[in-house]
């Protein structure tokens, strides 16, 4: 299925303002929600359709990668990233748009159990990637440390008295609707509903021990900066919970010689003009090493040369872009009194003439043929 643009899911033009989009998520949010629509997938879909939009429109600078790069900007492409957010995701927002503590107060927005719906999730861990043009190109294996606060070996719990092991204390309280019972997170256990009854020297009062942690990731091929893929619950753990997730974000680093250009990789190569005249064999980078073309003879400048198969792989298909080769013909600076004498004498020779208008398209033209 095709994924539904953002601002189309909530209701708003591209130019609305940050309160503008959050009170039209509000809307969709009451709307939708799971406790009034129980048993109804569809409603449940439109809730976490709106939640993903709104998660991306109300963060300036996701908002930003989407209003340029669309779904793909922000992880919706293939599976990976932010796309697609679970139930705790959506509750935890919550506490952010009807203001109160933590989410917890939403569930009794309507009268019904919706505390018992949520899961506690760990704290999702993020790292930056650094790759390289050819890890970018083909995918790559990467391993990576990480820190995570893991459930200590040995540790046992016991249910929480401050709040009889539900995670959640009830008060009623008066909001702008009337006067309300709201649950909110118990402070005792954080919520999850137990306590550390024993637990070993090394573990903190939660239970949890830091341990560093080799973490192999495959990383698809195309990519892109700023991207972010995600692996569930390799993140922090959490007791009575799930694991969070760990984040690794991409970062490009930029090629010394070739240039990215979408799923193309685009090359500029200086001739001489002799070669150019004659024609040449000339041996150029790519990805996977260097190649010889053929340079023909009465090459000009400008022209474009492609190397099919040679770009980066599609990120969602099987496709995979090529490399582009700039021709650029090199004027000599510097010349010696021979070499000046021998040119001198070439120099109204009819065949030296520029005559560009009969075979060479403009360089417009050729990007037009090109992209
Ligand atoms: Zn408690």
């Amino acid at each position: 299925m095709a994924k539904r643009d953002y601002y189309e899911v909530l209701g708003v033009t591209k130019s609305a303002a940050a309160d503008e989009i959050k009170k039209a998520y509000r809307k969709l949010a009451i709307k939708y929600h799971p406790d009034k629509n129980p048993d109804n997938p569809e409603a449940e879909d439109k809730f976490k359709e709106a939640a993903e939009a709104y998660e991306v429109l109300s963060n300036p600078e996701k908002k930003q990668r989407y209003d340029q790069f669309g779904h793909q900007g922000v992880g919706g492409a293939g599976g990976f990233g932010g796309g697609g957010m679970n139930m705790d995701d959506i509750f935890s927002q919550f506490g952010d748009i009807f203001g109160g503590g933590g989410g917890g107060g939403f569930g009794s927005f309507f009268g019904g159990g919706g505390g018992g719906r949520r899961t506690k999730k760990g704290t999702n861990l993020r790292v930056k990637m650094k790759l390289t043009l050819a890890e970018i190109a083909n995918g790559v294996e990467k391993k990576i440390k990480v820190k995570r606060h893991l459930i200590a070996d040995g540790v046992t719990f016991k249910s929480c008295s401050a709040c009889q092991g539900s995670g959640q204390v009830k008060k009623v309280v008066n909001t702008m609707l009337g006067q309300m019972v709201s649950a909110s997170t118990c402070g005792v256990c954080g919520g999850s509903g137990q306590i550390v009854d024993k637990k070993p020297a090394d573990a903190d009062a939660r239970g949890l021990i830091v341990k560093e942690e080799v973490i192999s990731i495959n990383i698809p091929g195309g990519v892109a900066e700023g991207m972010q893929l995600s692996m569930s619950g390799k993140g922090n753990e959490i007791p009575g919970g799930v694991a969070g997730d760990l984040l690794i974000v991409i970062e490009e680093i930029e090629d010394k010689v070739l240039q990215r250009d979408g799923n193309n990789v685009i090359f500029d190569l200086y001739v001489s003009f002799v070669d150019a005249a004659l024609g040449a064999s000339i041996e150029v980078p790519t990805i996977e090493g260097k190649v010889k073309i053929k340079i023909d003879q009465g090459t000009q400048s400008g022209k474009m040369l492609r190397l099919k198969g040679k770009g980066i792989k599609d990120i969602n298909g099987y496709t995979k872009g090529d490399q582009l080769i700039m021709v650029n013909v090199w004027t000599p600076t510097h010349l010696s009194r021979e070499e000046k004498e021998a040119l001198e004498a070439l120099r109204d020779s009819e065949n030296f003439k520029p005559d560009p208008g009969n075979s060479e398209k403009s360089f417009f033209d050729k990007m037009k043929e090109f992209f």
